[in-house]
């Protein structure tokens, strides 16, 4: 009751970075976005760690997340790193196993997950025309075939575990973007039932977003616009475990000359190497506000200053490319 009043007006937003490689150029320009609109709302904006993606998280990537932060002049005010203030702990979401785990069990309940033990070649072989890049769709192969999660465990050799999906609906689900507008999409026709956890106990990021978003009390969620379609996911698991969902707001991406997303052939543009090779930050937030369409090419400016220029309603809607003359001014080798 108290938190909930506390709360009522102020807008809380998040960093909710993945330690699973260091933050680049592209990371650097939504959180950038993600800090001014939570300033010019004078709202709260919390650090929370992503690092469920075991086998990928890389060790020291966490430190310097928070220093490349730092460094760019990107502060928040609760969460990971901040003693002080941390109302919804812990903020590693490795750590808060036994809170999806909660959650998982009222889907369970609720019979709107069930466990799985297709790999994904099982499931690429019942497509007759191949998703690049996008998980397939799933056709419902594991559907009431296991009564628990044992049964599936036991029905697959050692070396894999199920993992859980949720039962999509064939509604149409819409949503308003904050930048994108009205968006509609049906998750039964685009992706079957999808997984929302790799765990028994449910900690997968589907899940875990959304609980944490939740728990957090998280107001508007800034992320890039490779994540739009999760969106419709996410609401459907909301309402399933009759959750408030945020405001989402889907920015445009940085890419490569080709419009691909960046990748390390395309030169190493980790904020932390930008720094090291003689960047300032005034240099690094002059070009993502550029992107942004609100400086000239070659401007220096602490994020400070873009308080006074940002407005979603000038933001760039397109990708922004990362070209040779860039890669070039902050001194990329490829
Ligand atoms: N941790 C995710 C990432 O770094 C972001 C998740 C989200 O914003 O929902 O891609
Ligand atoms: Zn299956």
């Amino acid at each position: 009751m108290h938190k909930s009043i506390k709360n009522n007006n102020k807008k809380r937003g998040r960093f909710a970075p993945s330690p699973t490689g260091a933050l680049h150029l592209g990371n650097a320009r939504t959180f950038l976005l993600t800090w001014l609109s939570i300033k010019i709302q004078s709202g709260e904006l919390i650090l929370r760690i992503e690092d469920l993606d075991h086998p990928k998280v890389k060790p020291g990537t966490i430190k310097e997340a928070v220093d490349d932060l730092i460094w760019l002049g990107l502060t928040w005010n609760e969460g990971y790193g901040i003693e002080q203030k941390q109302l919804n702990p812990p903020y590693i979401q490795s750590q808060r196993t036994d809170i999806y785990a909660k959650h998982l069990s009222n889907l369970i309940e609720k019979k709107l997950v069930y466990p799985c033990t297709c790999s994904r070649k099982e499931i690429e072989a019942t497509q007759s025309a191949p998703h690049a890049g996008e998980s397939p769709k799933y056709p419902g192969t594991c559907k009431n075939k296991f009564q628990s999660w044992e049964e599936a465990y036991n029905a697959l050799p050692d070396s894999r575990i199920p993992i859980w999906r949720f039962k999509s609906s064939n509604e149409s689900i819409s949503f308003v973007d904050g930048f994108m507008g009205e968006q509609s999409f049906n998750n039964s026709e685009l992706f079957g039932d999808f997984a929302i956890a790799r765990h028994q106990q449910g900690a997968g990021y589907m899940l875990a977003v959304v609980v944490d978003d939740a728990l957090m009390n998280i107001s508007e969620v800034v992320r890039g616009s490779d994540l739009l379609d999760s969106t419709p996911r996410q609401l459907e698991i909301y309402k399933a475990l009759q959750l408030h969902p945020p405001e989402f707001i889907h920015v445009p991406l940085v890419v490569a000359p080709d419009g691909r997303r960046l990748a390390k052939r395309h030169g190493d543009t980790r904020i932390s190497t930008l720094r090291k090779i003689g960047n300032s930050p005034e240099k690094i937030i002059g070009l993502l506000a550029y992107w942004c369409g609100w400086a000239e090419f070659g401007e220096e400016m602490p994020a400070n200053e873009l308080l006074k220029r940002f407005s979603w309603n000038t933001l760039n809607p397109e990708n922004v490319i990362l070209t040779n003359e860039i890669k070039k001014y902050l001194n990329i080798q490829d």
